[in-house]
């Protein structure tokens, strides 16, 4: 007699390597497997990247993209995705064509570089991020610098955070959380649709190893989604996993060490 497992809802990823194993694909992975989902990854990019910073990164074709997106909706079907690391114009309007064809939410991280100063997305691909990319999203996950990037709204205080979450929301995302971990103080997210407003606080932990933040953020959103919460609860909940995986960040290499996923 054969028996038949329950299915575990399953949520993609269209970011790019991190070698080092502390963000992108394999901090999303990560994210879901914590999260009891079933994880899946197009990859758009491999880095070579340590604690030190991204040494190289490399792009993959449209082509191969595109393949490996259809391989996964095409059978195995998505609750939910995660955008990150997107590198190139041509590789977001990619990304952003197969997306405008889904019913599932799509959490957009818009990735522009990493907490080194590298750069993961190049500068002449924001517009398409703003006209293309944004309109497909559920949910956008910007921090102040990618706001700034975007907009030109250089946001100082919970007041510009409002000013900005406006700003990007006229491209289109649903929704829009405004990271706001770079003011002083404790830590303050802005959660978003234009209509209903939540600020999200909580403690922040003096903690250097935050490599990948950002990417286990927006994957915990999408986890939430695809187990089906909505918005305000999925960041919510999100915030609570991301501020546990800070509180945890250990060091690796001798540089940012990654936040921790409690295996
Ligand atoms: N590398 C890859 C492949 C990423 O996708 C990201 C963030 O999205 C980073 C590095 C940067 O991570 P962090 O800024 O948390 O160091």
């Amino acid at each position: 007699m054969t028996t038949s497992a329950a299915v575990p809802a399953r949520v993609l990823t269209v970011a790019g390597s991190d070698s080092g194993g502390g963000a992108g694909v394999q901090a999303d992975l990560k994210t879901m497997l914590a999260h009891g989902v079933h994880g899946m990854s197009v990859l758009t990019a491999v880095t070579a990247q340590n604690s030190l910073g991204v040494r190289g990164a490399w792009e993959l074709p449209v082509d191969a993209v595109r393949a490996q997106y259809r391989s996964v909706v095409d059978d195995i079907g998505v609750q939910a995705v995660k955008t990150g690391m997107l590198s190139s114009a041509v590789l977001v309007e990619t990304v952003a064509g197969l997306l405008a064809g889904t019913d599932a939410p799509v959490v957009v991280d818009p990735v522009g570089v990493s907490k080194h100063g590298d750069p993961l997305l190049a500068a002449e691909a924001l517009d398409s991020v703003r006209t293309k990319l944004l309109p497909v999203a559920t949910v956008a996950t910007p921090n102040l610098d990618e706001v700034a990037q975007l907009t030109g709204i250089h946001v100082e205080d919970e007041a510009g955070m409002r000013r900005g979450a406006a700003a990007v929301l006229d491209f289109g995302p649903r929704w829009v959380v405004v990271k706001g971990g770079h003011l002083p103080g404790d830590p303050v997210d802005l959660v978003t649709d234009g209509t209903e407003e939540h600020w999200l606080r909580a403690p922040r932990h003096e903690n250097r190893h935050t490599h990948g933040t950002g990417c286990t953020l927006a994957s915990a959103i999408a986890c939430r989604l695809a187990l089906g919460q909505d918005v305000p609860a999925a960041v919510r909940d999100a915030k609570v996993y991301v501020t546990g995986a800070i509180a945890g960040g250990f060091p690796l290499g001798a540089g940012i060490g990654p936040v921790d996923h409690g295996w």
